[in-house]
């Protein structure tokens, strides 16, 4: 039985994903590379369980228990101790492989591997490791705590055990479990990216204003934000990298990040939390 899960990455999926893993009773250990993104990370968990006390959603009892099951680090060998790893880093297939790579050295072979990855092919993962049979993706929605799906991706090598042990973790997070294939972008990207670059594309040709882009989504086909927001809230950089993979593995124009996305990125406008993407965001 798992009771230890160890998040590496502490960025804003990663973050959320130990703040549900404690709120559901899992010990957690969150592994960055630098003390400022743990401390980060502290800082938006500890911020947001307040919220949720101050609103009457949790008691500040629970909210404790939650914080006191978090512990942060930057050093990988702690994450020895985890029968889960849930890996949130950055969206990049060799830097992904290389943490695998070293994980599958430090971790005991009974420890599941999964990946939050957007994009990448989960067996490209799962091949740089001793346990293909023990790896799979394990794919959260952006913001962890709220959104209710996780995708689980079965590689061609992921087995049978590892896929209902995973199904069991994810309901006890209290989520809804799709099963996706492991093809590039899985079900919900592969959906939401080519809307999302329309949308960019349209405001490029500035065929309508950003707010009327979004407004028109949001009041027109009632999606709760519009795709300009949406982009910015994911994080343009990560964005344009689910671009590039799903461009790279389809070969279809409609993947291909707009180069309005590329010139913001280059600008460091990463979006929310770069403080500036398609809008301004205060600090
Ligand atoms: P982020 O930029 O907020 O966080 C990434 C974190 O990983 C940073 O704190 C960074 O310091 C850390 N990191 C980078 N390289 C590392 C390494 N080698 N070892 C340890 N830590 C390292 O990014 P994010 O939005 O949280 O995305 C993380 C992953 O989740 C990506 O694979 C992304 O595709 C995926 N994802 C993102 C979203 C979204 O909406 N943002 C949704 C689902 C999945």
């Amino acid at each position: 039985m798992i009771t230890t899960i160890a998040v590496a990455g502490a960025g804003q999926m990663g973050s959320g994903v130990a703040q549900v893993a404690a709120l559901s009773g899992f010990e957690v250990i969150v592994y960055d590379l630098k003390p400022e993104f743990c401390d980060k990370a502290r800082e938006r968990i500890t911020g947001l369980l307040a919220k949720d006390v101050s609103k009457d959603r949790l008691s500040a009892g629970d909210r404790d228990a939650a914080l006191a099951r978090i512990r942060y680090t930057t050093s990988l060998s702690d994450l020895a101790a985890a029968g889960l790893v849930v890996e949130a880093i950055v969206e990049n297939s060799e830097i992904k492989r290389k943490l695998f790579g070293d994980l599958d050295a430090i971790c005991p072979p009974e420890a599941i591997f999964t990946s939050n990855t957007s994009s990448i092919p989960i067996i490209e993962m799962a091949i740089a490791t001793k346990r293909p049979e023990r790896f799979a993706g394990l794919h959260f929605f952006n913001p962890v705590p709220v959104m209710g799906l996780i995708e689980l991706i079965r590689s061609i090598a992921t087995s049978d055990e590892t896929v209902a042990d995973l199904k069991a973790i994810g309901e006890r997070l209290g989520k809804t479990v799709v099963e996706a294939p492991d093809a590039a972008g899985f079900i919900v990207n592969r959906l939401l990216v080519p809307y999302l670059f329309d949308a960019i594309r349209l405001y490029e040709a500035r065929a309508a204003t950003r707010e009327d882009i979004d407004n028109a989504m949001r009041l027109g086909c009632n999606h709760p934000m519009g795709p300009l927001t949406l982009s910015d809230f994911i994080g343009l950089d990560t964005l344009a990298s689910i671009g590039e993979v799903l461009y790279g593995e389809l070969f279809e124009p409609r993947f291909a990040p707009p180069p309005l996305l590329r010139r913001l990125v280059q600008a460091g406008r990463l979006g929310k939390k770069a403080g500036r993407g398609f809008y301004e965001y205060g600090k």
